[in-house]
């Protein structure tokens, strides 16, 4: 979950692999660490917190080679002695680690046994040790790699700077790793838009692959089946995007404006380029969607869509909870795999099973190369640009848009839903006016004030109610549930007290009676003294149970995704008001590699 960024070439490592975690600051961000080599000397620099400059990072001397490492803890606290790189008792080399070792606690023993000295509480320094153990047998450091790799479990990508023989070496296993050639040298990192600005010419590794970096050198080798590769070359499609915030004071506020763009880009999609993949839904017995967090949110409203739009057997699984849906899952099934990451491990470990069953997978993400975007037979994507803030916001909604899409084309209405989208997008300046967050803000300053809030959420908008509580729990840190609406009374009302905010999302009588229940469900907490607000279609807006209403633009099913944006905007202004990080939400990291 972390982010690894490495160079060698003719420039200074250290500005580059500076720059480079900067951009991978979203995958982990609660500490960091470089280690740049000399004259076959390592010298490492770490800090917790964010990746800024101080006088100890530029006392490291400038250097053609390097590796650097944001961390997301998964074993150790956060400490300057965590954060990594891990480098060996003979200071010959140094490791970063993205993932976690499951078997950490055997292997530690083991190695205790043995005398092992550990500095850190890290998972990571087991692998420094086990290496070393090799080494120590008279083994390369190559070979000694290759054998303490094989040892652990889970999904592990390391990257290694060698002082003797300058090199750097990575192994890559379940976590993202890209390599990015340029005529000035080599890049390594887990995505590649983190070295996008200097290179589009990218290798994709699989699982297993290591790749051995010299100067303006790789080879790649793959240590499963023991065989050379000749490296792959892709050109990334996607230009670079300066990833800055603009106008804007943070990049939650930007990718939520930048939405009526973005619904359109990953909805451009012709009726030739989704022919295959209506073709494998029209063939599949069934379609199961995969997806967790707010992709699995996502995944709802996909499969929401193709069941009432297409008439299709569609059903969303929460990838983390897929086992029990095994034994009726057949190769006659097809899987569709949502995730903004395209590297989100509960999503990676359903597919890999799901493949070996026989089932073919599709797949929809934002990143270009990932590890479920190349496990997939039909591969889509997002094209929504980089998503920086940790909370998704504008992924979401392209994700969906795409579901409505695809719906839409299978029900031989493609042109109808091009035209709704574009017809969306256009009306979502509505919401982001200034007057719009005027009223959005003085709104926030009285929910502020609460601890607890539910939204109501039916039909259409029931994941949409999902998304918009977890949307404003991630950064708020408040208490919001999103329920079903028709679960009201089945418990839920039990929680009302005076003043608790309850949000209902009414649409308009477009659809079999989901505005009257939700109407209903708000008069009976608003009879309980809750404060009440609306988000749907504005004729609503003048009735009396309403607190405050926030009118939203009514195309048809397409409302549903309007509805998150206020959510989106709530989590926002509230965020700021209670002086949270918005755009790295504390314990939270973006993509989430590791189960
Ligand atoms: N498991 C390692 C640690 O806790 C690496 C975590 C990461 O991927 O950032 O340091």
């Amino acid at each position: 979950m972390c982010g690894i960024f490495g160079y060698t070439g003719s420039n200074v490592a250290n500005n580059l692999i500076f720059d480079g975690l900067k951009r991978l600051e979203y995958r982990g961000y609660d500490s960091w660490g470089i280690a740049i080599l000399k004259e076959n000397k390592i010298h490492q620099y770490k800090n917790i917190g964010l990746v800024k400059k101080d006088k100890d990072l530029e006392k490291l001397p400038d250097a053609k080679i390097g590796i650097g490492h944001t961390r997301w803890a998964t074993h150790g606290g956060v400490k300057k002695v965590n954060a990594h790189p891990h480098i060996s008792t003979e200071k010959d080399f140094t490791i970063v680690q993205n993932g976690m070792v499951e078997n950490f606690d055997s292997l530690k023993k083991q190695l205790l046994k043995q005398k092992a000295i550990f500095k850190s509480e890290t998972d990571t320094e087991v692998i420094v040790k086990l290496v070393e153990k090799e080494v120590r047998s008279g083994k390369s450091l190559k070979q000694s790699l290759i054998t303490s790799f094989k040892k652990l479990e889970g999904r592990n990508t390391i990257a290694i700077l060698d002082s003797k023989q300058n090199k750097i070496y990575a192994i890559k296993n379940g976590s993202p790793l890209v390599v990015g050639l340029s005529k000035d040298g080599i890049y390594l990192a887990s995505d590649s838009l983190s070295f996008s600005p200097y290179t589009k010419k990218i290798v994709v590794l699989d699982d297993y692959d290591m790749v051995e970096i010299e100067g303006k050198n790789i080879s790649i080798f793959n240590i499963k089946t023991n065989r050379k590769k000749k490296p792959e070359i892709k050109t990334l499609k996607y230009q670079y995007e300066e990833i800055d915030k603009g106008k804007y004071d943070h990049f939650m506020l930007k990718e939520i404006v930048e939405q009526q763009k973005t619904i359109n880009y990953a909805t451009e999609y012709t009726l030739e380029e989704l022919k295959p993949l209506l073709e494998a839904i029209r063939r599949s017995k069934k379609a199961y969607i995969l997806g967790a967090g707010t992709a699995g949110f996502a995944a709802g409203q996909i499969g929401y869509f193709l069941r009432t739009i297409a008439g299709i057997d569609a059903q969303d699984v929460k990838s983390y909870e897929f086992r029990s849906y095994l034994p009726i899952i057949t190769s006659k099934d097809l899987i569709i795999a949502v995730s903004q990451s395209g590297e989100t491990a509960d999503t990676i470990e359903p597919l890999e099973i799901l493949k070996k069953k026989g089932c073919k997978i599709a797949s929809f993400v934002n990143m270009f190369g990932t590890t479920i975007s190349r496990m997939s037979d039909y591969e889509y994507y997002t094209n929504a640009g980089p998503e920086i803030c940790v909370a998704s916001t504008k992924v979401f909604t392209a994700q969906s848009a795409w579901g409505y899409l695809l719906a839409m084309s299978l029900a031989g209405k493609h042109t109808t839903a091009h035209r709704r989208l574009k017809l969306l997008t256009k009306s979502l300046n509505s919401l982001f006016t200034p007057s719009s967050f005027d009223y959005l803000k003085r709104m926030c300053g009285v929910l502020k004030k609460s601890e607890h809030m539910f939204i109501l959420g039916k039909g259409e908008n029931s994941f949409i109610a999902l998304e918009g509580a977890l949307k404003i729990k991630e950064i708020s840190y408040k208490h919001v549930e999103g329920f079903f609406a028709g679960e009201l009374k089945h418990g839920v009302i039990a929680l009302i007290e005076k003043g608790t905010p309850v949000f209902g999302i009414i649409p308009d009588d477009h659809k079999d009676n989901e505005n009257k229940d939700i109407i209903s469900a708000i008069e009976q907490v608003k009879a309980r003294g809750a404060l009440t607000i609306g988000i749907g279609s504005e004729q609503y807006s003048k009735l009396k149970i309403f607190d405050y209403f926030i009118p939203t633009p009514q195309i048809n099913s397409l409302s549903s995704i309007a509805n998150v944006i206020p959510f989106q905007l709530v989590s926002y202004f509230l965020s700021l008001q209670l002086g949270n990080n918005i755009d790295k939400p504390r314990n939270l990291a973006k993509s989430v590699t590791v189960k």
